[in-house]
């Protein structure tokens, strides 16, 4: 059971201390607080955990400052968008807001390979005034023998670099807890010089243990890619480990799912389930289609299919676009085959404007 706040109130404490005194009336009944930051608003919600199936929603609903009470099943009790009205979706961090108002694009490396090739990426998002890019430094590869990322070794000039270049926000997968002690440890030594996203990869999306170490630390937000041979519900069950070891701020990314039904993309893309995330979720919803599609090959009037389905998201309302780049694709350690081209950059950025305000156009026309 979910007893949510009128927002932005100045009793909160109050509010918090009467609800839980009346679920102590309830045995074996225990609450926990959530506070939520929305764009434009901070929203409080008490959980009611352990035997509240008998609990009358009136013991609650009358009381001063309860705006809903709301009974959820156990699934998705922090992720879930309850109730579709009042439900914050996303969060600020390092000045960069996620949230479902605008399109975060992560262009960058699949894998960090040198600095000359970090700065010339770091470069041509500043030109763009993109202030967010993804760089892998740990990459978990099918084959033992290929590239496996330069580690932690890399991330002192990786963020040196991106805050030479006014980057904000970098989306890095982490594949081991060890890596994500590292990653806060460079940071502290670069002077914060950036900020991360702790990236859990598609092969790591039922790995229990990282998704409780990324979420028993709340410092930095997480993206969470969806398990590729897995169900939907599987994959938002492990974000809700996620949050409910403490961390609320996290991204869901759709990457395409693995069947050779997709060929020739490397993946089937199920960017149809961008909706459904943000239907069930108040999560921000990524679309990664790099590897989604994994080949650039286009369309007869030129247009790729990494930008085909980067449409097909945002017409669906993603919030955030993760997108392979390399200065020079054919010399790229990871993922080369489906890495863009500078030049390509400033054209993913205008056509992802342009999609997104037809999708405005279109809430705005459909809106009921
Ligand atoms: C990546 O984004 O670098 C990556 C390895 O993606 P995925 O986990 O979706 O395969
Ligand atoms: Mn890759």
């Amino acid at each position: 059971m979910i007893i949510m706040l009128e927002p932005d109130t100045a009793s909160r404490a109050e509010i918090v201390r009467a609800v839980g005194e009346v679920a102590g009336h309830y045995r074996g009944v225990t609450a926990k607080t959530y506070d939520f930051a929305g764009s434009e608003h901070s929203f409080t919600e008490v959980h009611l955990l352990g035997p509240t199936s008998t609990i009358p929603v009136e013991a609650f609903e009358g009381l001063p400052g309860v705006m809903r009470v709301v009974r959820v099943s156990a699934k998705y009790r922090l992720i879930g968008r309850h109730d579709p009205r009042t439900a914050t979706v996303g969060f600020s961090y390092n000045g960069v807001r996620f949230d479902e108002r605008s399109v975060n694009v992560f262009a960058g490396l699949c894998a960090v390979d040198n600095p000359h090739n970090v700065d010339r990426m770091m470069g041509a998002l500043a030109a763009q005034g993109l202030v967010t890019t993804r760089m892998g430094a740990y990459k978990p590869r099918t084959s033992p023998y290929d590239f496996q990322g330069l580690g932690k070794d890399c991330l002192p000039w990786v963020f040196e670099l991106a805050g030479k270049h006014g980057v904000k926000v970098v989306a890095m997968e982490v594949t081991n807890t060890r890596h994500i002690d590292e990653v806060h440890a460079a940071l502290a030594a670069s002077g914060r010089a950036t900020g991360v996203m702790l990236q859990v990869g598609t092969r790591n999306a039922q790995n229990f243990e990282l998704l409780k170490a990324v979420g028993q630390q709340r410092e930095l937000p997480v993206l969470f890619k969806r398990g590729m041979g897995i169900s939907l519900e599987e994959s938002l069950n492990a974000c809700e480990y996620i949050a409910s070891e403490g961390n609320p701020n996290i991204v869901f990314c759709l990457r395409g799912v693995k069947t050779h039904l997709g060929e020739p993309h490397r993946n089937l893309v199920d960017f149809a389930h961008v909706p459904v995330v943000r239907r069930q979720t108040r999560l921000p919803v990524c679309i990664d289609p790099s590897h989604s599609v994994g080949r650039l090959e286009a369309t007869p009037e030129g247009i790729s299919d990494i930008f085909h389905v980067t449409g097909q998201g945002i017409l669906a309302g993603a919030a955030m676009v993760l997108i392979d780049f390399h200065p020079e694709p054919k010399t790229a350690l990871c993922d080369g085959p489906q890495a863009l081209s500078l030049d390509q950059l400033p054209k993913l950025i205008s056509y992802v404007r342009r999609v997104r305000a037809t999708f405005e156009a279109a809430a705005e026309e459909l809106r009921t």
